[in-house]
């Protein structure tokens, strides 16, 4: 006979966790169920590659509540268990142990999943992608003055990984599989080279146009083998894009693409589902489009909506996308979604490592970033999608709240 919840939350990351919160928040109390594959209740997942790596913080110091909180707010938790089956018509769930469990609403969380690299050696120890606290640390406890360490791939976790490693003594070379720089598939040439600069001052490697082979090695790896050279490595990160955790969602028949199709309340295709976080391809009511975010800001705001529209309440997907990195002196934020071929306005000197950039497309604010420039963040996230002249932009005789 299966326990029967008002809400079965599926997946215990940071939006399974901040939608329980969020609930108990809105008033709602009937009882919830909280699942998660991880053995840990839901923690701040942007400090494994921050905190944890680079000052070796305890990610339970990174919990969103203590495991007491949940049982006092009458959430069941199911921490280190997976769900195996989704049934949308009985609307009940089916644990990795057997048990079952029925719901008046499930909420899909199930995040995104590392991609890796399907190549001889792949299983010799050492080898790691970044994904949960146990993979934080495993990588962290690795570091050392004069470890070899071998990054591939030259995205947000390629780049705060090496910055993590190098500030710990590590001797670290970065795999790119392209002549690009790193980053620039998201923010373009001029700012990706900023931060391949920014590495290399640090005393960071690049190796380009290196596409990896196999990792040779007895039992852990010795090095990486690419079509560039061979990297010798004590320790690999495999940094190279994740994909939507979507198996469950598209075996138990909601509508799929490029994640878990939901609406601007995240609603997906069976009434009383919802998808949140990295696996939710969501109309935005802001934009006029849909969009599949993997950062955190997006699963604890669309936490709070999904909340709202089982509670009945209005919220909507209606804000830009914002995200936040750390990388030796550099603290940036970014709001918006550029592209590589917006045209770039930079407000500020470079080389005095302060300033704001923007993206600019037909004429629009596509994107803003301030680097090592704060208190903006409100000024600039209003004018994304506004139609400003890059010289007035870049004048910084026109104060940003003027723009
Ligand atoms: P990512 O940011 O998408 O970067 C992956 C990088 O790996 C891209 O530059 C990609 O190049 C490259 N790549 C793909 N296949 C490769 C291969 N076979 N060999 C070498 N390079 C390859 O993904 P991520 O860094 O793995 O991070 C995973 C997710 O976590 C992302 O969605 C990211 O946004 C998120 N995250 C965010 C933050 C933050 O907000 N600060 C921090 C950590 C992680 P192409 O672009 O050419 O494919």
């Amino acid at each position: 006979m299966a326990e029967e919840f008002g809400t079965v939350v599926i997946g215990a990351g940071l939006a399974g966790g901040t939608v329980v919160e969020s609930l108990r928040d809105a008033g709602y109390t009937a009882k919830i169920a909280l699942v998660g594959a991880d053995p840990a209740a839901p923690y701040y997942r942007p400090d494994l590659s921050k905190k944890v790596m680079i000052e070796g913080s305890d990610p339970a110091e990174s919990a969103l509540r203590g495991e007491d909180w949940y049982s006092a707010q009458d959430v069941s938790t199911y921490f280190g268990t997976s769900v195996t089956a989704l049934d949308t018509s009985a609307q009940k769930v089916t644990l990795d142990d057997g048990q079952e469990l029925s719901y008046g609403q499930a909420i899909l969380a199930t995040g995104a999943v590392p991609r890796t690299l399907d190549v001889p050696g792949a299983q010799l120890g050492n080898i790691h992608t970044l994904r949960d606290a146990g993979d934080a640390v495993a990588i962290r406890s690795q570091f050392g003055d004069g470890k070899k360490v071998a990054v591939i791939g030259g995205g947000w976790i390629g780049l705060e990984v090496a910055a993590a490693a190098k500030s710990n003594g590590c001797d670290v070379t970065v795999i790119l599989n392209t002549d690009a720089p790193p980053l620039s598939a998201v923010l373009g040439q001029e700012l990706g080279e900023y931060f391949e600069d920014l590495h290399r001052k640090n005393g960071v490697n690049f190796l380009k146009n290196a596409n990896t082979t196999a990792f040779t090695g007895d039992s852990a790896v010795e090095a990486v083998e690419t079509s560039a050279g061979s990297v010798p490595a004590d320790l690999v990160v495999v940094g190279i894009g994740a994909g939507p955790a979507v198996d469950l969602a598209s075996s138990a028949g909601l509508t799929t693409e490029n994640g878990v199709v939901v609406d601007e309340q995240m609603r997906t295709s069976d009434g009383n589902v919802l998808a949140i976080g990295d696996i939710a391809n969501a109309q935005n009511t802001l934009r006029g489009e849909r969009l599949r975010v993997e950062h955190w800001d997006n699963s604890v705001r669309q936490a709070e909506v999904a909340a709202s529209t089982i509670s009945g309440g209005t919220k909507t997907y209606d804000w830009q996308p914002y995200f936040y990195t750390d990388q030796f002196d550099l603290g940036m934020e970014y709001v918006g979604r550029g592209g590589p071929e917006d045209d770039v306005v930079i407000r500020g000197d470079k080389s005095s490592g302060e300033f704001i950039v923007f993206w600019l497309r037909s004429g629009k604010v596509s994107a803003a970033m301030n680097v090592n420039v704060w208190d903006y963040g409100d000024e600039l996230r209003a004018l994304v999608g506004k139609e400003v002249s890059a010289d007035r932009l870049a004048d910084e005789q026109v104060p940003v709240g003027e723009l």
